[in-house]
């Protein structure tokens, strides 16, 4: 089971979509490539790995990534939302469509979830790309960076 890492009082919290093969060895979230360049996003607003709160909607590896089905997402919800509701963040960001319509719970795809604030559990949320997906595709970055910068300016903004 990988739970989430990082600092319980962050003002930041990323929420992924679920532990990938090196996540299940280590029990730790985003400690794989897509975990490198999440650490080089959160270096790019100023901050580091330790400052933010890390987790992902669902707590166990759906086995060969797949997406996770809707009775594990059901089943870690709960222990997500007291996630939120402990470390009680000033911004969440969801990273990619999974992590995104999960938390919000929409069906709306990703390029309509983003560049807009919503709110879960009283948390400010943004919704971006995943860093997998940019590892794909680096397109995405300069967005992702747009989307980095209002998040920035959300936390500046006490
Ligand atoms: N991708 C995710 O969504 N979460 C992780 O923890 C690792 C990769």
């Amino acid at each position: 089971m990988v739970f989430g890492s990082g600092d319980p009082d962050a003002d930041l919290m990323f929420i992924g979509e679920g532990p990938g093969a090196e996540e299940d060895r280590q029990g730790l979230p985003f400690v794989g490539p897509a975990g490198e360049l999440l650490g080089k996003i959160i270096g790019a607003i100023g901050l580091r790995r330790e400052q933010v709160y890390i987790a992902n909607i669902v707590k166990c590896r759906p086995p060969g990534n797949r997406d996770p089905l809707p009775d594990e997402v059901k089943a870690c919800r709960g222990y997500l939302e007291r996630q939120i509701d402990l470390v009680r963040p000033r911004a969440i960001v969801a990273l990619g469509r999974v992590a995104a319509q999960t938390l919000l719970e929409s069906e709306l795809p990703l390029g309509r979830l983003r560049g807009r604030w919503h709110s879960v559990r009283g948390v400010a949320v943004r919704a971006t790309y995943h860093p997998a997906a940019l590892l794909r595709n680096a397109s995405w970055k300069r967005p992702t960076w747009e989307d980095m910068k209002v998040v920035r300016a959300h936390l500046d903004d006490a």
